[in-house]
């Protein structure tokens, strides 16, 4: 088979083949290496089979650089890994493998290659690639990968039903390839799917969020999102999103279909950046409309407040997805929060205070504000389209004139919690949040000028209000 390697990829399988002749075991290329390599996919990960001790093997190899590099092994796998350059080989034996019903962990014993292609997920994951003296550069395709891999196919080696069963995460994985690799799964494969739906239970959170985000991470985020919902993950896994679908009706007024609506959104952002968080905002910007939904005679459908009750539902989902509880979340939901503000300034007569204020709540985070606000758009009418991102350009400017006399955007207020604790003797509680909040919204509302004397003045004036009086 001819690939296109770099020369040092040739001098490691050189000194692979070399250490597998010695030990007087075959061994193979594999799995996702061989895949991307045909494709055409960069890849640093190099998965190598061997009929034989997987951790013997790369430790043979290891010896053959120097300096040596370390071999990490896991004995209860099997597999060993060490670190190339940049790329990171991974070592297995071949194996056989039986599963049981309630857990993704099989009963491994040591098998042929044969054996070894037919554990493997799908087709063009279960390509080989000899590395032994006699067929060095052969393919090994016992299930036509090859062929797959031109018509764009997933689909699994043995029966469908009984690899998904046998281990769940591969229906997670099917869907992922699908959506990275712009492919189509058979209907008899996506049938499996939806058949075992409901083993997707016995997988670790950990692992179904690792696929979620390589689904976030492609070029077209929303076809993963679409076969989860299809196939009947989607109801398991994050129930909350299923409940975006559908538009109801009452009196002949609709709404739009918020499913079908998000994933536009979605990809529309993933054309503008491959940030992963800003991606999740998209994803989660109207996570609460179901829940805020009401039709109100005379209006028609709204979901007033569904920004701040789609905030607040972050960190519930963050927690139960097990993506990380730290400032990504957080600008997440800072994001899910204000992205309705920058269309509330797109109206005429926008005062000063309007514009400092979303210049002060989006502070450093604006651009992806504004970048999530103009993905939001996904009317059909190019007019429409065309005027609403007009609209935004205008707002852009209104931004910017006031950033630029005002310096909102990184702006901390002149007097802050410390002092204001120093002057009237307080402790950290209550009255403080109150004199600071109030000197922060004059300023913004340019009921004062931004600067200490005034401010000072002002905190004096609202303490008296408060019956307090300086200490100093
Ligand atoms: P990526 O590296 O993009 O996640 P990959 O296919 O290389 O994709 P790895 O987890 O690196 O995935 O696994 C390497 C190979 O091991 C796969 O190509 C496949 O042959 C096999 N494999 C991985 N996970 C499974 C699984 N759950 N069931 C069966 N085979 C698997
Ligand atoms: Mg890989």
């Amino acid at each position: 088979m001819d690939i296109i390697c770099t020369d040092k990829e040739k001098s490691l399988f050189d000194k692979i083949a070399a250490a597998a002749a010695a030990m007087e075991v075959p061994c193979y290329l594999i799995g996702g290496f061989v895949r991307d390599k045909i494709i055409g996919r960069p890849t640093k990960d190099v998965d190598v089979v061997c009929m034989g001790d997987g951790i013997e093997l790369a430790h043979k190899v290891a010896d053959a650089f120097t300096p040596r590099p370390v071999v990490a092994f896991f004995k209860t796998f099997g597999t060993a890994q060490i670190k190339i350059g940049d790329l990171e080989v991974e070592f297995v034996g071949a194996r056989k493998e039986s599963y049981t019903h309630n857990s993704r962990k099989p009963e491994v014993s040591a098998g042929t290659i044969e054996d070894d292609q037919n554990r493997r997920d799908f087709t063009i994951n279960a390509l080989a690639i000899s590395l032994n003296k006699e067929d060095f550069g052969k393919l090994q395709d016992p299930f036509n990968g090859l062929a797959d891999i031109e018509n764009k196919i997933i689909k699994t080696p043995l029966a469908p039903a009984q690899t998904f069963s046998d281990d769940p995460l591969r229906m997670m994985r099917a869907i992922r390839f699908a959506t990275q690799l712009n492919y189509h799964i058979t209907p008899e494969t996506f049938q499996a799917i939806i058949d075992n739906a409901g083993r997707i239970k016995i997988v670790s959170q950990e692992r179904i969020t690792d696929e979620l985000n390589k689904i976030m991470c492609s070029a077209k985020p929303s076809r993963g999102w679409d076969l989860l919902s299809k196939s009947g993950l989607l109801k398991i896994i994050f129930p909350q999103m299923m409940e975006l679908h559908g538009a109801e009706y009452i009196d002949g007024r609709g709404h739009k279909d918020n499913f079908y609506h998000t994933l536009q959104v979605l990809d529309n952002l993933a054309e503008k950046t491959t940030d992963l968080w800003l991606r999740w905002a998209a994803l989660l910007h109207d996570i609460a409309k179901p829940a805020t939904k009401k039709y109100e005679e005379g209006h028609g459908w709204t979901f007033h407040g569904h920004e701040v009750v789609g905030a607040r539902m972050v960190p519930k989902i963050f927690t139960k997805l097990k993506l990380p509880l730290n400032e990504k979340m957080k600008l997440v939901q800072k994001l899910v929060l204000l992205h309705l503000r920058p269309i509330s300034l797109t109206k005429e007569n926008i005062t000063d205070s309007a514009v400092r204020r979303l210049l002060f709540d989006a502070g450093e985070d604006l651009e992806s504000l504004m970048m999530l606000c103009e993905a939001d758009i996904t009317s059909k009418n190019k007019h429409k389209v065309q005027r609403y991102l007009q609209n935004f350009e205008l707002v852009r400017e209104k931004l910017q004139a006031v950033e630029e006399t005002d310096r909102i955007r990184n702006w901390q207020p002149p007097i802050t919690g410390e002092m204001i604790m120093a002057t009237f003797g307080l402790t950290p509680g209550r009255t403080v949040g109150i004199i600071k909040d109030a000197i922060r919204e004059a300023i913004l509302d340019g009921v004062i000028p931004n600067d200490y004397e005034a401010a000072r003045r002002f905190m004096m004036e609202k303490a008296a209000e408060l019956n307090l009086t300086a200490v100093e």
